[in-house]
């Protein structure tokens, strides 16, 4: 077993089969682009069981996403992909730097949701950038972008509905896509989907119960996370 990356909150190592890696879910945190970093225990774990609990649910509504099967308490076995450099942002309730970029209060409801992507680099501090900037980079192709955006509205109304069950708003989150290997043909939601990428609200007090405890000094990180843990298997078995 090799290491191929190693990001953040991340390890991805080789498997015996070529096109399927091991993703190892750290229990470090890191915010501002790495410039705040802190462990806690149980993190990984945690967010290992909510990614497997969702991943399972949008299969279940038909998304193709990388993930293969459960491992151990903090890997799942997922199917190589070739990432592509971008962050795609959905956003449903005004937060974090939309409320910079708009002036709109934390909290206002969005008519619509709003996609936004960014260029995945740490030189460049992940700005964000418009289709035509993905076109000149050549990022993305046209077609791998429509369906990049449909994936990610469908993914928003799954998750949605299914974090209302739970009592919790979903107020935004990031996705990465990727092309499976060996052809490359096929785009799927790859990457995690857990507290550390989304944030979410306890919808009866607004309570945050996300990464933002971190980024923010809102409180325990890791009480936040078991809450929606609890919430979401409990709206499973229901
Ligand atoms: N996000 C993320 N990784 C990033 C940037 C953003 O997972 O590198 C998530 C973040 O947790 C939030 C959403 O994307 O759920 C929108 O983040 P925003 O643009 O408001 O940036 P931030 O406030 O995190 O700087």
């Amino acid at each position: 077993m090799s290491l191929v990356y190693e990001g953040k909150a991340k390890r991805l190592f080789t498997t015996e089969d070529p096109n399927e890696l091991l993703m190892e879910f750290k229990d470090d945190a890191t915010a501002f682009n790495g410039a705040k970093k802190e462990s806690f225990a149980q993190k990984g774990a945690l967010n290992k069981r909510l990614s497997l609990h969702l991943y399972e649910l949008l299969e279940r509504d038909s998304v193709a996403t990388h993930f293969v099967r459960d491992d151990t308490e903090n890997t799942l076995i997922v199917k190589r992909v070739e990432i592509i450099p971008i962050e795609v942002v959905i956003r449903n309730v005004v937060a974090g730097s939309l409320v910079k970029r708009t002036g709109l209060a934390e909290g206002h409801k969005l008519r619509q949701p709003i996609i936004e992507c960014y260029y995945k680099s740490d030189e460049l501090g992940d700005p964000m950038i418009n289709d035509e900037h993905i076109r000149e980079l050549a990022l993305a192709r046209g077609d791998e972008m429509e369906k990049i955006k449909r994936a990610a509205l469908k993914i928003n109304r799954t998750l949605t509905n299914f974090f209302a069950k739970a009592g919790l708003t979903l107020v935004d989150f990031k996705l990465e896509f990727g092309r499976l290997y060996p052809n490359r043909h096929n785009i799927v939601l790859a990457d995690e989907i857990s507290p550390d990428t989304c944030r979410l609200w306890d919808t009866e007090t607004g309570k945050k119960l996300d990464k933002d405890r971190f980024r923010q000094d809102l409180g325990d990180l890791v009480e936040g996370y078991s809450e929606v843990l609890t919430r979401v298997e409990n709206a499973l078995a229901s």
